[in-house]
């Protein structure tokens, strides 16, 4: 990432001072403190560290993201031109450029906001329209032309249906008329307009009773769950004694597939830098007409209550400062993670934690935050640590309220009280490792396809209990920064709920896990796909010939189900990769209408299913382009025939509640309906329930409002289907 200015990034840093520390020992040294605040205490002492630290910080506040009221006066003119011009997206944009770097005083803020209201008006944003103008009026827009944003406020709220409070708006238009000093024709002219649409209010008044706009809530359940926050009450978490296991959650009474598990707000959550400027910084929505920081130009937010909540949790202490905080990445959370517990509850649990029992309780949020397992910690987490201390106590008022954070701090306590802080931290640092959930997001490519993106890094406390298994039981969906944990399948009482870290059986091989989960979480994993050796060789299933006895896989010279003895022949690779190869290269793929194009797909996939398995991942490509050379054919039958086939090998690869199922259907399904289309009779019991299949995976795996839904639900509708 470019922090905009010529400096090393903090990880540069971090290695040549580690290159630096490790002669004169200090890592090691510090590796042998127990305490996460002696560690940092130590690495602040070395004046090496200091003065990088003070180097860094210092390099880090060069650029300002100061408020620039030119800037702002020339944005909203540049808005202007494109306002006139019609183009009320470009206007929009450059309204809001406006609004972000105008100053907290001073005209210009009020202005942005009144001409963005005009142009969200024009694109039928009334709601957020609304919102402008109500900014433009609090930020005192000139009274002289006041009363033309209350009538675009009392149009805004006609298109809104608050027939009411337009015409009380109206009336309040009158006044501003008269204060306008207005010329007498302008003034007859524009009292003309206010008293038509006053008319056409009332009208409408009496025609219908206020209809009130449905304030439509969160409808996802709040949970009570004596023994885990905001789990479902039929799930229980449960200790063990050995130490891999240690806290897990565990099953109280039998769950259905799709269940709803948790229902969990993070306790502490940073957005990615690169959804700066299309999310709000503070509740992850997707910004319409974003509302800036009074300070500082960096952060973006959907709504003024955004702002203020935002301002008090963390920015006040951020503001200005995010340059640093972006660059060290994951640290950004662990700081983060302390700001919103505020000092005064750290200052209040300080002996507790020093005196070792400051205990894990349902009741104290933090104290669940503070006892999440961590990973080892490495000497340059110590450093960073210590970085984020000297950060908050130069760079911010959170440790020293009533100081000015240019103050240096010598006295004894202090140290004492910026080592702790830093101390905490630096446990948060660890802890993240193995414990930040990213937030992520759906969005549609330009081709149609569906991805995850990563919106946020979060802390989920009670998500976080639950173990890692390479055969998941659960899907995650967000919903703003809502963690919603659903069940991907049914299970019984005292089952244990397990969460993939991200190594799956199914995607990535046993050595390959293990090697995973190692580096990064330190236990070695005995999950069903782990333990079984059978289950650990599930992914070379998938090149495994096919046994000449029982059809069955052969993997490591040996047939899995009927344990004969094959000899692997050089010649039978070389032969396959010789049928594949051609495919591939020639393009055989991408040429319709080639008169033996189709007799050469069925010669390869006829010889290829009489030596591969029959779920070999070559043979499932040959299969799928030969249904395409089918399909473009117009051979709808035989490409559905065959797509059937492919459906098998990927609901064995990924699942039959996997997305790749979906997709596999919604290809299935869209050549049957070219065979009904073609006037062929068919039954339509098999496409019914590969519809109703292919739209509960997309539901499951996307949530119901994804536009794959809204599609299946069409087509069952078009059979006369629920
Ligand atoms: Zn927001
Ligand atoms: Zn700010
Ligand atoms: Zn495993
Ligand atoms: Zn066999």
């Amino acid at each position: 990432m470019s922090l905009g200015f010529d400096a090393e990034t903090w990880p540069v840093v971090l290695d040549t001072l580690t290159e630096k520390l490790k002669k004169i020992n200090l890592p090691h040294q510090i590796n042998n403190i127990k305490t996460f605040e002696g560690k940092v205490s130590k690495a602040r002492e070395n004046i090496t560290i200091r003065q990088k630290i003070a180097t860094y910080i210092s390099k880090c506040s060069e650029v300002h993201h100061f408020k620039n009221g030119t800037a702002a006066s020339r944005l909203r003119d540049q808005g202007n031109e494109k306002f006139k011009r019609k183009d009320n997206a470009g206007a929009l944009k450059l309204y809001t450029e406006s609004i972000i770097c105008a100053p907290e005083y001073g005209p210009e803020l009020s202005l942005a906001y009144g001409n963005r209201s005009a142009a969200l008006f024009h694109c039928g944003e009334y709601r957020a329209a609304l919102d402008d103008v109500q900014m433009a009026l609090k930020c005192k827009y000139p009274k002289n032309i006041e009363y033309k944003i209350l009538q675009r406020k009392a149009q805004c709220l006609l298109r809104l249906g608050s027939y009411a409070e337009a015409v009380e708006v109206l009336n309040s238009c009158q006044a501003g008329v008269d204060a306008a000093k207005l010329s007498d024709e302008k003034k007859i002219s524009v009292m003309k307009d206010v008293n038509a649409m006053v008319l056409e209010l009332e009208g409408l008044l009496n025609r219908t009773n206020s209809t009130e706009r449905d304030q439509t809530n969160d409808p996802s359940p709040l949970f009570v769950n004596s023994s885990l926050p905001n789990a479902s009450p039929k799930l229980a978490l449960k200790s063990s004694e050995e130490k891999i296991k240690g806290r897990f959650v565990i099953t109280s009474q039998s769950i259905e597939e799709g269940e709803l598990l948790f229902s969990e707000e993070p306790y502490s959550s940073v957005l990615l830098p690169e959804q700066y400027s299309t999310h709000c910084h503070h509740c992850y929505r997707k910004l319409e007409a974003p509302m800036p920081c009074k300070k500082c130009t960096q952060p973006r937010y959907c709504s003024n209550a955004c702002v203020e909540e935002g301002w008090q949790e963390y920015h006040q202490y951020e503001c200005g400062q995010l340059d640093l905080l972006h660059s060290i990445g994951i640290g950004h959370l662990a700081v983060r993670t302390v700001l919103v517990t505020g000092l005064e509850k750290l200052v209040n649990i300080k002996q507790s934690i020093k005196g070792e029992n400051f205990e894990y309780s349902n009741d104290d949020e933090y104290s669940r935050v503070f006892s999440l397992t961590h990973h080892v910690d490495k000497m340059q987490y110590t450093v960073t640590a210590a970085l984020l201390a000297t950060f908050l106590t130069k760079k911010s008022k959170f440790i020293f309220p009533t100081k000015s954070p240019s103050q240096q701090t010598e006295d004894d306590t202090d140290e004492d009280l910026v080592n702790y802080i830093g101390g905490l931290v630096l446990r948060h640092l660890c802890q993240l490792v193995g414990n930040a959930h990213a937030i992520t997001e759906l969005r549609e490519s330009e081709n149609g396809d569906v991805q995850q993106v990563r919106l946020a890094t979060a802390i989920y406390p009670s998500a976080s209990m639950m173990n890692h298994s390479c055969v998941t039981t659960i899907i995650n969906q967000f919903k703003g920064r809502r963690l919603l944990v659903r069940a991907t399948r049914s299970l019984q009482p005292g089952d244990q709920v397990t969460n993939c870290y991200g190594p799956h059986y199914r995607r990535h091989a046993y050595q390959e896990r293990q090697d995973m989960l190692l580096n990064q979480y330190k236990f070695r994993c005995m999950c069903e796909a782990c333990a079984d050796l059978k289950e650990r060789n599930f992914m070379k299933k998938f090149e495994a010939r096919r046994c000449n006895f029982c059809d069955g896989s052969v993997i490591d010279e040996t047939c899995t189900t009927c344990d004969k003895q094959m000899k692997t022949s050089e010649d039978y690779d070389a032969e396959i990769d010789g049928i594949v190869g051609e495919l591939l290269n020639c393009g055989i793929q991408d040429t319709p209408g080639e008169r033996n194009r189709i007799q050469r797909l069925e010669k390869s996939e006829r010889r290829l299913s009489n030596i591969l398995y029959k779920h070999n991942s070559h043979l499932a490509r040959v299969r799928d382009m030969l249904a395409r050379a089918y399909s473009d054919e117009g051979e709808y039958s035989l490409a559905a025939e065959l797509t059937r086939k492919c459906l098998g090998t990927v609901s064995e690869r990924y699942g039959t509640k996997s997305i790749e199922v979906g997709h596999e259907l919604l290809k299935y399904t869209d050549l049957v309906f070219a065979q009904l289309n073609n006037g062929e009779q068919l039954d339509p019991i098999l496409l019914i329930q590969s519809l109703t299949e292919a739209r509960d995976i997309f539901a499951l795996n996307y949530g119901e409002n994804c536009k794959f839904v809204a599609e299946l639900n069409q087509k069952l509708s078009l059979l006369n289907q629920p």
